[in-house]
């Protein structure tokens, strides 16, 4: 089961600079092939479906774990979405068209199926979908795919952040970046644990160390890089197992107890010309007020 916190994994930049055709290139990292949709899936499903627990229990423990990250990761990219829509229409009445400027926009779906927010979709509108899922049951081959995916995950990030310069989605990618170092690490230590092959020789894949993406220094000063956060109140231990020893840029692996202490999650405000939450939120605030009062 599930326990959850009604923050974010950080702190995103409170810039609002509307950019809805980088909205949509962001949407990539939520439900393309290699977005967070997808790893979350992954390792959810792998756990879920996973044989000889009690026998392999750090790997077990590795895959739950990180796919419960995963699942804030995917809340993470839909706060970058909607931060990046905030402020394209204007609040007008529906005889001005408000919603005029969603017509020339790659995604015209932000503005007609939702109001102006996140999708489970990729960058060019099509819905994430299970088949990204790769669960064979073999412990070495799923890890392998694991490792895969995370690479590619980090190829499509670096991608992105060369399509947008807007700070909310660059800030967002730089921490992902390092998440998904750490993931790439973890699911290499566990192959080399298995097979004895050093598997993270072939890290950074693509061929470019995080350090040139200046969003991800900071996270590396704390130490970020190296920590893989335990994310259960007392469950998942055994990730201490394989989260161990040196980081082959120096320093040593971490696991951390909880979860990061992460940020607010920006408020966003009322969408009247989407009809969202209501054509008249003062209405729906008076409701809102009248039942706050039962507390
Ligand atoms: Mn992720
Ligand atoms: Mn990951």
């Amino acid at each position: 089961m599930y326990l959850r916190i009604d923050r974010l994994q950080i702190e995103l930049p409170r810039v609002w600079e509307p950019d809805p055709n980088a909205a949509a290139a962001v949407q990539e990292l939520f439900g393309g092939r290699f977005g967070e949709m997808s790893t979350l899936m992954n390792y959810t499903m792998q756990s879920f479906n996973f044989r000889g627990k009690s026998k392999l229990r750090p790997f077990y423990d590795l895959i739950a774990n990180i796919a419960t990250e995963e699942l804030g990761h995917i809340e993470l990219v839909a706060a970058t979405v909607n931060n990046l829509l905030v402020g394209t229409t204007e609040s007008l009445p529906p005889t001005e068209a408000p919603l005029a400027p969603g017509k020339n926009m790659r995604n015209s779906h932000f503005f007609t199926e939702t109001a102006q927010s996140s999708m489970p979709i990729n960058s060019m509108g099509r819905p994430w979908e299970g088949g990204y899922v790769f669960n064979s049951g073999d412990l070495i081959l799923d890890l392998l795919h694991n490792f895969f995916l995370e690479n590619g995950a980090r190829l499509q990030k670096l991608r992105i952040y060369e399509m947008t310069q807007h700070p909310v989605a660059r800030e967002m990618i730089g921490y992902l970046l390092v998440r998904g170092g750490v993931h790439a690490l973890a699911y290499a230590r566990a192959l080399e644990e298995l097979t004895g092959v050093t598997v993270s020789k072939m890290l950074p894949i693509p061929d470019i160390p995080d350090d040139r993406i200046p969003e991800t220094r900071p996270y590396r000063e704390q130490g970020i890089h190296r920590t893989l956060y335990r994310f259960s109140p007392k469950d998942y231990q055994a990730i201490r197992a394989i989260w161990r020893g040196p980081h082959p840029e120096g320093g040593e692996l971490i696991v951390r107890d909880g979860p990061p202490e992460g940020g607010t999650i920006p408020e966003l405000p009322d969408l009247p010309e989407s009809f969202a939450p209501g054509y008249d939120p003062e209405t729906l605030k008076i409701i809102a007020e009248r039942l706050m009062k039962n507390l």
